[in-house]
């Protein structure tokens, strides 16, 4: 995949005809004709595990990701003046960022917010930090046993300290208020316009929950989504059982996959590893679901012709989802139309890794998360770093990696990530980490485009510019490929086109 300058004209959404010229893009559509001089063109950029609602909802909302202690976090609350009916919510802190890196403590809330709920979600989405009055409101108190797949952190005392582990941040989540529908339509838009401003023509829409779907339905009906978006459906505890949700096709908006959960995150010791952390050595982290409860919860999804895709980042994890789907490729459950896809794929143990290209399996990888998580990576996993990340080990057992950002956990900007992935050096450290894993930037680009089209089944029209292809295009001040290293961040999106339409213009 290169970069190219070129007169491209575009009919009813496709291209038409592409011809090479020197010093710039033109486009040439029914709607007009755009010279951009100096400039590179490439398919529109594809993130390929995302989560559109949260990142509207970050972009509105209480946003604690930058944050640097516990404090910073109260004082943001505090100047965050709007609540979600009466509740404090916020997301995004980490306190891997922060100068003492424990986790904070309900004691901290509760001198400013006595008589308030506080819901605060960790960057990764696996933790929360909650405050005493939540926590009373939500009846965890010392006798409270840990949920099935979650832990209630408790001091010497044996007293809820309020961080709450995955599942068992159910017990408080479940309480608050829900989005207005005014509310969750003014997120989707705030997150469409974001991604298409960094050059993002589709995504890949994650754990989606059924009730945005009449949302989306309507915006992409009226023209008013400016990306692409594949839905991937909350499947854990049936959700689209429960909601009567079918596969559903659309040019702009489409519903194609169900999304499960094998384990937790790596920060929160969520992640199942086949040996103890190196960090906690009684502990090898919660399996979410057993190998037999996905087996026949994709089974059914299968039936009605979804994709299966699977949150797995523990080598435990990877290894219990390639059986699930070795069972299921062998039985004939799953034939070679039916995408299955592993999400994240951040540790995959050495005897694992071809099985993803044996098994045609998915790897859609998160680029950034090797280089925000580095150091913390280190810690949790000693030695089995030298296989966490592996994107140039998964390359050589043959398959296509589908990138994404898993925004809003992390920028959506996907230049972020193909940096990452060229250079993997993680953020404050000069030198790159592992760089046998790296990939190159051509690699890096098609994984961005037509690799992540693929793995929503649409790479047949989509992530290459030529002839009959969908006009998605993005066109950068830049060649992403010949630039310099450190040009690579500071390029900037002129123009993106959707289905031949230009949806943002830069300058
Ligand atoms: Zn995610």
């Amino acid at each position: 995949m290169e970069p190219i300058q070129a007169i491209i004209t575009i009919e009813r959404g496709r291209i038409r005809t592409v011809e090479p010229i020197f010093g710039g893009v033109r486009i040439i559509s029914e709607a007009g004709n755009h010279w951009y001089p100096d400039a590179w063109a490439l398919p529109g950029l594809v993130d390929s595990h995302a989560h559109i609602f949260g990142l509207g909802a970050r972009l509105r909302g209480l946003s604690l990701y930058d944050v640097r202690s516990p404090e910073e976090c109260i004082s943001r609350a505090i100047e965050h003046t709007s609540t979600r009916g009466g509740w404090i919510v916020g997301m995004g802190w980490n306190q891997e960022l922060w100068s003492v890196k424990s986790y904070p403590t309900a004691e901290m809330l509760d001198s400013i917010y006595s008589d308030v709920p506080v819901y605060l979600s960790r960057a990764d989405g696996h933790a929360a930090w909650v405050n005493s009055y939540a926590m009373k409101l939500a009846g965890i108190a010392a006798t409270t046993t840990n949920p099935p797949g979650g832990q209630i952190l408790k001091d010497k005392a044996g007293n809820p300290t309020g961080i709450l582990i995955d599942n068992a941040m159910d017990l408080v989540r479940s309480l608050l208020p829900p989005y207005s529908t005014e509310e969750q339509i003014a997120c989707l838009r705030s997150a469409a316009q974001e991604c298409i401003s960094h050059g993002i023509t589709e995504v890949h829409d994650m754990d989606v929950s059924p009730h945005l779907l009449p949302h989306f339905a309507m915006l992409a009906e009226r023209a008013e989504l400016p990306i692409r978006v594949q839905s991937y459906i909350k499947a854990q505890n049936n959700e689209w059982i429960n909601e009567g949700v079918l596969p559903a096709i659309g040019e702009v908006f489409r519903v194609v996959g169900l999304k499960f959960y094998a384990d937790g995150a790596l920060g929160s010791r969520g992640a199942a590893l086949l040996e103890s952390y190196s960090d906690s050595p009684k502990n090898k982290g919660i399996m979410l679901l057993s190998e037999d409860e996905l087996y026949r919860k994709a089974k059914i999804g299968l039936e009605y012709q979804w994709d299966i895709s699977t949150h797995a980042i523990g080598d435990a994890a990877n290894r219990m989802v390639l059986n699930v789907y070795q069972r299921l490729r062998e039985e004939e459950l799953a034939d070679e139309s039916r995408t299955l896809r592993i999400e994240h794929a951040q540790l995959v143990h050495p005897k694992d890794q071809q099985r993803f290209a044996d098994l045609n399996v998915v790897a859609a990888m998160q680029p950034v998360h090797c280089i925000s998580d580095a150091s913390m990576a280190q810690q949790r996993l000693g030695k089995r770093c030298r296989y966490a990340y592996p994107w140039r080990s998964l390359r050589n057992s043959g398959i296509a990696i589908s990138a994404g950002s898993d925004f809003p956990i992390e920028s959506c900007n996907p230049l972020l990530g193909i940096d990452a992935f060229v250079r993997r050096v993680p953020f404050g450290w000069s030198d790159p980490w592992f760089e046998k894993e790296c990939i190159t930037r051509q690699e890096a680009l098609l994984a961005y485009t037509h690799w992540a089209h693929e793995a929503a089944q649409m790479g047949y029209r989509r992530g290459i510019i030529k002839p009959k292809f969908d006009a998605d295009i993005v066109i950068h001040d830049n060649n992403l490929t010949t630039c310099t290293e450190e040009e690579i961040l500071t390029t900037k999106v002129k123009a993106v086109y959707l289905a031949g339409e230009r949806r943002f213009y830069g300058e």
